[in-house]
């Protein structure tokens, strides 16, 4: 048995589809890959059921003893409070919300256990083993359904007072859209850089674009638009030029404020950066500081659907 085997940490990605758990050894390598349904019941402890069949699966295909596992660390969609070990509000899935996952976890599989938000997670995977190694101050964006952010200064993560911090899709990037947000506010850069926003951006702007080939398309999604893009269908790229303009201007806001070394940038959305990345980085030359533009690298995420797993197992090696 290997030195590095006998600390797996067991990780678990609480998605709102999917619940995907891996054992990570120290250096980052994973070693067993479980995935089900998330269950959407009303009961929290289905999830917790869940988790434990998922550690349970690992057992027995590993056929090792239960001391190798070292802790289990769960990535939330949601708010978490860290120190505490539980939910505060998760919208994908409520009935974990006030729910102290982390106590009972232990309980029932006496082993340490840790929560942490996903788009926090992801920032701390993509800094251990993806785009940002050897950085300390980073900035992760999540381009996916939604938009999460993670910013990670001088090493340690910014959860804020309440964990809630580093909610950058929730910037505010025009004013006078007037696109309501899930949130309540409106402009945010969610409903502008999103999957969603995409694909509801091209509903509103396909009249004006009597030529494009997504008229054809009755089930749009952010892939099709960008497949269409790079076809060069006017409609898809004005989309996703629109999509990186606003990017580029909160990634602006963000440079000026925090003088990061680099800006990760993941999520689905990401497959589109060869369409949107120079309107983003246009936004950025014309916006942020010189001095601070000049520095910062903005890099494409390299974990994919690994960020939030291997940035669990890093907080709870930590
Ligand atoms: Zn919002």
């Amino acid at each position: 048995m290997s030195e590095a085997a006998k600390n797996l940490i067991f990780a678990v990605d609480l998605g709102g589809t999917h619940l995907r758990a891996a054992t990570v050894d120290c250096r980052g390598k994973i070693h067993f890959r479980a995935k089900q349904s998330t269950p959407h019941g009303t009961d929290p402890n289905e999830i917790v059921a869940a988790i434990v069949h998922a550690v349970d699966e690992y057992r027995a295909d590993s056929g090792v003893e239960s001391d190798e596992l070292k802790a289990v660390s769960v990535v939330v969609p949601g708010t978490v409070n860290v120190a505490e070990g539980t939910v505060v509000k998760a919208p994908n899935l409520p009935c974990l919300d006030g729910f102290p996952l982390a106590a009972a976890l232990t309980n029932e599989l006496d082993l340490p256990a840790i929560l942490e938000n996903d788009a926090n997670a992801a920032a701390v995977g993509e800094m251990w083993q993806g785009a940002a190694r050897g950085c300390r101050t980073i900035i992760c964006v999540t381009l996916g359904t939604g938009v999460g952010g993670g910013i990670i200064l001088d090493g340690e993560l910014w959860r804020g007072v309440d964990g809630a911090a580093a909610e950058i899709g929730h910037m505010c990037v025009d004013p006078f859209g007037g696109v309501a947000c899930t949130c309540g506010s409106r402009g945010c850069l969610e409903v502008f850089a999103s999957a969603t926003a995409i694909v509801r951006m091209t509903r509103e702007a396909r009249p004006r674009y009597p030529d494009s080939v997504l008229h054809a398309s009755s089930d749009l999604t952010a892939e099709s638009i960008f497949e269409a893009g790079l076809q060069g269908d006017e409609l898809a790229l004005e989309i996703f030029r629109r999509m990186g303009v606003y990017l580029g201007i909160g990634l602006a806001n963000l440079i000026n404020i925090l003088n990061p070394e680099m800006i990760v940038i993941g999520g689905g959305v990401v497959n589109g950066w060869d369409l949107f990345e120079k309107h983003m980085l246009h936004e950025v030359e014309e916006r942020a500081f010189p001095l601070l533009a000049a520095r910062v690298k903005i890099e494409r995420a390299k974990c994919g659907d690994d960020a939030g797993l291997l940035g669990a197992a890093r907080l709870a090696a930590m």
